[in-house]
């Protein structure tokens, strides 16, 4: 059977952690900040923007909440982020997604200004994460990382198959997985005979959008198995995009759906907030 990454705990205590940092900037006069844009009334978007505040509100991290209409113009999204990027009091922006179908996400991401990018979505630090630079990374990825730390899991010399290539999800885990010197495939909806590779993943990290997609017989033994998906199936309940059940007695580590993934997500956004927020004084103080 495999140990479980309990991704709960440790999210629990990075929070921990973040909030002793978040008071040390509050006594030397700084009130980290996260605006959140929101735009429409996505109800899946909505539950995710309350577990971020929550997230804040435990950490010590303001939070302000920026709703514009369903069928607000590109100009005044692009318009509500400028003004955001010049607020001194706002740390981070981070725009949930999706968005209503009319607006163009990557021009808004871009527009965002680099040292608030606390999702990690703009060239910049994509662009940054690419070259190995220190960088604003990506919330998802960043955490399914922190979790091989956490639980030892050296990523050297090791075959991670990543299925899926969101540029949120996929795409920066290459970048992160290549740094910690795996060899890395990337499997999407157009590989063929996805199972050839998921089979000789000694690390198979799954971030596809359904429910129990693969099965335990896709899996070699012994493998570390990361389950990025949140799915909500017929019968209401959360699953991944693993078959947990089975894959379980097959993996030497397993990700469970909820508890795994998604409470690191959010504990590392609370992280990329402190972190602009100290970059943000270092650049004061080189004035
Ligand atoms: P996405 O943008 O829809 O990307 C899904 C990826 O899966 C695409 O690259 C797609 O391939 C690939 N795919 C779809 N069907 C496939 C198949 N049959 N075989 C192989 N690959 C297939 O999704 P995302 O935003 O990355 O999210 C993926 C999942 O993670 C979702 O369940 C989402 O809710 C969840 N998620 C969780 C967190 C968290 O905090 N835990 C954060 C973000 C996302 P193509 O590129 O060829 O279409």
């Amino acid at each position: 059977m495999a140990i479980i990454i309990d991704g709960k705990a440790l999210a629990k205590k990075i929070r921990q952690n973040l909030k002793v940092e978040c008071n040390k900037l509050k006594e030397e006069g700084v009130n980290p900040k996260l605006a959140v844009i929101m735009v429409g009334d996505n109800p899946a978007s909505k539950v995710y923007v309350r577990n971020k505040s929550r997230a804040c509100n435990e950490v010590g991290i303001e939070y302000q909440e920026y709703l514009l209409k369903e069928d607000s113009t590109q100009e005044e999204l692009l318009d509500l982020i400028k003004k955001l990027n010049k607020d001194k009091d706002i740390n981070g922006i981070l725009l949930q997604s999706p968005l209503p179908e009319h607006l163009d996400i990557n021009k808004a991401f871009k527009t965002i200004t680099y040292l608030k990018d606390v999702d990690g979505f703009t060239p910049a630090s994509v662009g940054k994460l690419s070259i190995g630079e220190d960088t604003f990374v990506s919330c998802t990825p960043l955490g399914v990382i922190k979790m091989f730390e956490e639980y030892n899991i050296d990523l050297t010399g090791k075959h991670v198959v990543i299925v899926g290539r969101s540029n949120i999800v996929g795409k920066p885990l290459i970048q992160c997985c290549l740094q910690k010197h795996a060899t890395v495939t990337v499997c999407h909806s157009r590989t063929t005979d996805l199972e050839k590779f998921t089979k000789d993943a000694d690390i198979l990290i799954a971030a596809i959008g359904k429910s129990k997609f693969i099965k335990a017989d896709m899996v070699k033994e012994g493998a570390v198995v990361i389950d990025v998906g949140i799915n909500r199936g017929e019968d209401g309940k959360l699953a991944g995009d693993i078959d947990f059940k089975n894959v379980e007695k097959k993996a030497s580590y397993i990700t469970p759906v909820p508890g795994g993934v998604g409470p690191m997500t959010i504990a590392m956004l609370m992280n990329n907030v402190i972190k602009a927020t100290k970059e943000q004084q270092k650049e004061k103080s080189n004035f």
